[in-house]
């Protein structure tokens, strides 16, 4: 749905690129093979003008001059783009190697003026360029520019710095979505630019500033739409959108490789393309940092700011001005071309994952430009034919604005972000809220993640000396950490871990709150003055201290071990000795064994490896056992006998034999790609763990006995034989819904989930009128809120789960009635559910008391109902043991538990 708000977005209705030749032009690029650039010409003297320029265009096929500003000498051992990629700038779509091979070219060409550097490797191992881009004097002292800069950010030592001296520095970035590719296209252009522009111009630019050129935000998206636009790019080319060129085969060039969104992982910084280039942001720490896109393609051109009600208000109002400061120029530059734009309309700059919106929260200005896009080469929209080198010379225009503005008002900047980190230091110390201390000593690998997500944004943690009790939480030393309020990250820090209740606006462009704690399902506590003391913390950490697991006192045991369910890799661990062909077990009651003279009690869905049980010998299982624990932070416990002090005995019928799951998920046209992604990346990335990818059309004709558990997130399943996946079911099947799916399954008759009925928004007896009708349908969108489950801590789906409470996360309509058996709902939305985010009223009565999970019995199988998205953006870890629960444990569920009365 987030997707097909930005994709469809159009607000423009005026034709406004193309002049009266439009015909004509068909005509004529057909003709000669060639799409030929639209003029903004109007008048008809222009127009003459026009037709003989595109007459020599056509001869020479498209060149640089369409494109570059001609007041300019370019130093001709520059190549030009064509010389390393073979092609015209905007011809075919480049691709990420002759991207990377032009960018490689172009530091070879000038190393005087660029330095690559490559950030780290994508998941397909391509390469994350940088070029740093600045004159040769400054080259020369790059290192000590960039520390001078980033003491910019430290209000110890800012103080004396004089900015007047300072290059302000400006990161350039392109085409986050893989399937907008006018920004790296137009990545061409501008590095050319920047790389043989002569003059005094460019010198004085240049001096002033450090610019890090990013071409590809999204490499292994960027390869597999190019791919796909210039594998169906005919010689005359077919503008008809109905053709194959503009409509991708799913899951489609927006992703990255497991089908994420980058541009909403700048803050939880899950995936690899994040993380290393937050390195770098945060080593240069950029006044300005651009992100072009592309947005529907009946649209003309968007530049921030965008919806002034819809700044997130951590962001100061200095921001904005300076945002507003610098669209004088875009519009300036997109003027001088007669390109259409607008501005403060649709987007907004509220979650602080976007690309846009990120360095907001870091002292620095983000900017989003949205293109109406071409998605091929040409295509008819309703402003006429669309060609993709007018989006390109869109998106460098509005690089080369940017430049200049930035030169302009290089000042203002670097005293802004100067100002920024200063003030919040003012406003930490003015806070009632001094710091957040967090973790979970029986989840270590989670608690690891959570600090290394805040370690990636130069958050300062410090360890917890001793144990605290904070609000009734209790907090070991081991395993929990204190993160204080005064220091120059304050506002990021508040973004990451307060609840939010109130807003100005309800529209939102994406999710309305992300509480991580909340999300991670980490115990987390405000801390007042009184309670954060210095005595209370460690030195502050720079890396994560690695949580060490193993057997304990590395003991051997002839009769079994032992290991609670809690910690995030748990599911990990059980599948690799399932894998080893080792016989597991599961409590599915308490238990209290002697433990060192005296006794460790043990919870629901702790496992148990029983080592006479098994093929492999003693010795062998000890390694093992040693292995798996160290791999996956896990505590074991080497039992030497089966008599429980209290609860039951290990031989008891209590202990569930974990049938190894043998997993499928349905993908493909109609599966919400994201939701499927996140999935893919939880096992794949997380857990260790393969899983079939099924698309409808195999479903259909496949042998399903190989499978005994089957997933289906948020989407429309259509294609799919309903009545197979049913008997599979009914065989004995584990059979997984979430969001829509759940919808989806109750509608073919394979689970027996009831829906709450909505009440109306409006009243038919209330006045509305026509205008208003964007932002009252709007309101009642679930854009993504969290909400709290209470939890049945006995029942399988919550094994592994300490707090009573569960934060979920739910951006879709799907309200589920409570199953009528009264243990078919082991997740359940009380009375007030609300944890932080916005709903409209009418959806916050639908949450209440609504059905979190449900669990019916079909046949001998179960299906599993989960009304929200457990693995929200793979940050959402505080879900995800939910659902590996379902995965590993569904089948245990007794059957009686799951069926209608
Ligand atoms: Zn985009």
């Amino acid at each position: 749905m987030i997707l097909m708000r930005e994709v469809i977005t159009d607000h423009s209705t005026l034709n406004w690129h193309i002049c009266t030749l439009a015909n004509w032009h068909i005509a004529f690029s057909h003709k000669h093979s060639n799409f030929l650039p639209y003029t903004y010409c109007i008048m008809k003297k222009i127009l003459v003008i026009c037709l003989l320029s595109c007459l020599v265009f056509s001869v020479h096929s498209q060149d640089l001059s369409y494109y570059l500003p001609d007041s300019v000498t370019y130093d001709p051992a520059v190549p030009k783009p064509k010389d390393i990629i073979f092609h015209e700038v905007g011809e075919y779509h480049v691709t990420h190697d002759r991207l990377v091979n032009y960018m490689r070219a172009l530091a070879q060409a000038r190393p005087d003026r660029i330095k690559l550097e490559i950030m780290g490797f994508t998941y397909e191992k391509r390469p994350q360029v940088l070029l740093i881009i600045t004159s040769p004097k400054n080259q020369q002292r790059l290192e000590e520019i960039r520390q001078q800069h980033v003491q910019l950010t430290d209000p110890s030592k800012s103080q004396g710095l004089d900015v007047d001296k300072m290059p302000i520095v400006v990161w350039i970035g392109h085409s986050i979505h893989g399937n907008e590719q006018s920004g790296s296209n137009a990545a061409l252009l501008s590095a050319y630019y920047l790389a043989a522009a002569q003059g005094k111009k460019i010198d004085d630019m240049l001096e002033n500033m450090v610019i890090l050129f990013d071409p590809s935000f999204n490499p292994d998206g960027m390869q597999r739409f190019s791919t796909w636009v210039n594998q169906h790019r005919s010689k005359n080319l077919v503008s008809d959108p109905n053709d194959r060129e503009f409509n991708e085969v799913w899951p489609g060039g927006r992703f990255n490789h497991y089908w994420f969104d980058l541009n909403r992982d700048w803050l939880p910084a899950v995936h690899v393309e994040s993380q290393n280039r937050l390195k770098w942001f945060h080593l240069w720490k950029p006044n300005i940092l651009t992100d072009h896109h592309e947005q529907g393609s009946n649209a003309s051109f968007f530049f921030q700011p965008g919806v002034p009600s819809r700044v997130n208000p951590l962001t100061p109002a200095m921001n904005q001005e300076l945002t507003g400061k610098l669209a004088k120029y875009h519009a300036a530059f997109l003027d001088r071309i007669g390109s259409l734009y607008f501005t403060k309309e649709n987007y907004d700059d509220f979650y602080y994952g976007k690309g846009s919106t990120y360095p907001d929260i870091n002292g620095a200005i983000g900017i989003l430009f949205e293109q109406a896009s071409s998605r091929g080469h040409l295509q008819q929209t309703t402003n006429g034919l669309l060609s993709f080198p007018f989006t390109i010379r869109n998106q460098f225009t509005t690089t080369l604005s940017t430049l200049e503005g930035a030169n302009a008002l290089r000042k203002e900047f670097l005293q802004w972000q100067r100002e920024f980190y200063r003030s919040a230091m003012t406003e930490a110390a003015a806070a009632p809220v001094k710091g957040y201390v967090f973790g979970d000593d029986l989840d270590r690998a989670k608690t690891q993640t959570f600090v290394e997500m805040l370690l990636r944004h130069q958050v300062e943690v410090h360890g917890l000396k001793g144990r605290v009790t904070i609000d009734g939480t209790d907090f070991n030393a081991s395993g929990s950490f204190v993160v204080p309020a005064a220091q120059p990250q304050y506002r990021l820090i508040r973004t990451i871990f307060e609840k939010t209740l109130n807003y100005k606006d309800s529209l939102f462009y994406d999710i309305t709150s992300w509480t991580m704690p909340l999300a991670f399902g980490l115990p987390s506590a405000e801390l007042t003055a009184a309670q954060l003391t210095s005595s209370m913390t460690t030195e502050k950490i720079s890396v994560t201290p690695e949580a060490k697991g193993g057997i304990i006192d590395d003991a051997k045991s002839e009769y079994a071990y032992l290991f609670a369910w809690n910690e995030l890799y748990a599911p990990r661990a059980l599948y690799e000795l399932q894998q080893a062909g080792i016989s597991v077990k599961v409590a599915t009651a308490r238990f209290e064994m002697p433990w060192k003279g005296g006794s460790h009690k043990f919870d629901y869905g702790t496992i148990m490896i029983p080592v006479k049980a098994q093929t492999m010998n003693s010795a062998k299982l000890y390694e093992m056992m040693k292995d798996v624990a160290g791999k996956n932070t896990l505590e074991i416990f080497a039992v030497q006998g089966g008599e429980a002090l209290s609860g039951v005995d290990l031989g008891s019928s209590k202990f569930a034999a974990v049938t190894q799951p043998k997993l499928a998920m349905i993908t493909g046209t109609g599966v919400n790609a994201t939701d499927a992604g996140e999935v893919w990346h939880l096992l794949d990335q997380r857990m260790n763990i393969p899983a079939t990818h099924l698309e409808p059309s195999v479903f259909n004709r496949a042998d399903l006995a190989k499978y005994n558990t089957m997933i289906l997130v948020g989407g429309n399943y259509g294609e799919l034989n309903s009545g197979k996946l049913k008997a599979w079911v009914q065989n004995g099947g584990v059979l997984i819904l979430t969001e829509e799916a759940v919808s989806w399954g109750a509608q073919n008759g394979i689970t027996g989930v009831t829906f709450k009925k909505l009440k109306a928004p409006v009243d038919s007896s209330q006045a509305l009128t026509y205008v208003d009708r964007e932002q009252v349908d709007g309101a009642q969108q679930v854009s993504g809120a969290i909400f709290g489950a209470d939890v049945d801590l006995t029942h399988p789906l919550a094994y592994g789960y300490r707090q009573r409470t569960v934060s979920l996360f739910k951006a879709n309509k799907v309200f589920m009635q409570k199953g009528k058996n009264p243990y078919a709902t082991p997740f359940y939305y009380g009375g007030k559910p609300l944890q932080s985010g916005w709903v409209s009223k009418e959806n916050a009565d639908a949450v209440k008391n609504s059905a979190a999970v449900v669990v019916n019995t079909v046949g001998t199988g179960r299906v599993i109902n989960i009304a929200d998205n457990p693995n929200f953006r793979a940050f959402w870890l505080g879900g995800s043991k939910l659902f590996m629960n379902a995965i590993f444990f569904g089948r245990n569920i007794d059957a009686a538990s799951g069926r209608e009365e």
